[in-house]
């Protein structure tokens, strides 16, 4: 188990309903040299491109995406989610459904902080269906920056956000994948990493996010 698989396994809490609970470590309170750690980690995995901005969405994103970028050198861009349509000024706008909240959030961008000549990674605490990351994507694209890759802490592997966004053809690193979790038992099954993907592999048809570039 790697660091941060052990720290879930410690203090994770396995909710009804596939939820996860990490908020005594990662998304409520945060263990700052957990985070670091983290930072350490994308920055290895990520080391051989050329990231000038990294892309995160509030408010889980924020804490996680401002220790990497200390590891990167490099700004910060939250996206904000706005359930008002009544939006003005030069934005980049995405629709997101949320996984936790279930409702549909706008997420927005100012266009002036994301320009074509930018190299993006995009972080965030978790990927369940990956709508969240889809709509950062499409913002990304919108404005004709690059993802240059895609960092997460938790992925659900059991859920299909991952197999979504890595048959995409982009480069996902996810620090703990769990492939399964039993609410009653409290178990929490991670995918072993070090092995080469293979049944996982394939084609995704699925399309389970209503999301959508407004602009
Ligand atoms: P997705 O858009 O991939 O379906 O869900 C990703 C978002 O939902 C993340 O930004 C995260 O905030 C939230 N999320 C999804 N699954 C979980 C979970 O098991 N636990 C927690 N704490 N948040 C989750």
């Amino acid at each position: 188990m790697n660091f941060l698989e052990e720290r879930i396994v410690k203090d994770g809490v396995v909710k009804e309903g596939n939820v996860l609970k990490v908020d005594s470590f990662l998304n409520h309170q945060m263990d700052i040299k957990l985070l670091d750690q983290m930072g350490a980690e994308f920055k290895r995995r990520f080391a051989d491109k050329p990231i000038n901005k990294i892309l995160t969405i509030e408010a889980s994103g924020i804490g996680i995406a401002c220790i990497a970028a200390q590891h990167f050198n490099v700004p910060v861009v939250f996206a904000k989610k706005s359930q008002s349509i009544n939006l003005d000024g030069d934005m980049y706008v995405a629709e997101v459904e949320s996984f936790t909240h279930k409702c549909i959030n706008h997420v927005i961008v100012a266009q002036k902080f994301l320009s074509p000549e930018d190299h993006v990674l995009i972080i965030d605490d978790f990927l369940a269906n990956g709508c969240a990351l889809q709509g950062l994507i499409q913002i990304v694209q919108s404005s004709g920056a690059t993802v240059e890759g895609i960092g997460i802490a938790i992925e659900k592997g059991f859920q299909s956000g991952g197999r979504i966004i890595r048959n995409l053809g982009f480069q996902l690193e996810s620090l703990a994948i769990v492939d399964g979790m039993n609410a009653e038992t409290g178990e929490i099954q991670f995918r072993d990493q070090s092995r080469p993907e293979t049944e996982n592999a394939g084609e995704e048809k699925e399309e389970i996010c209503r999301s959508a570039t407004l602009d």
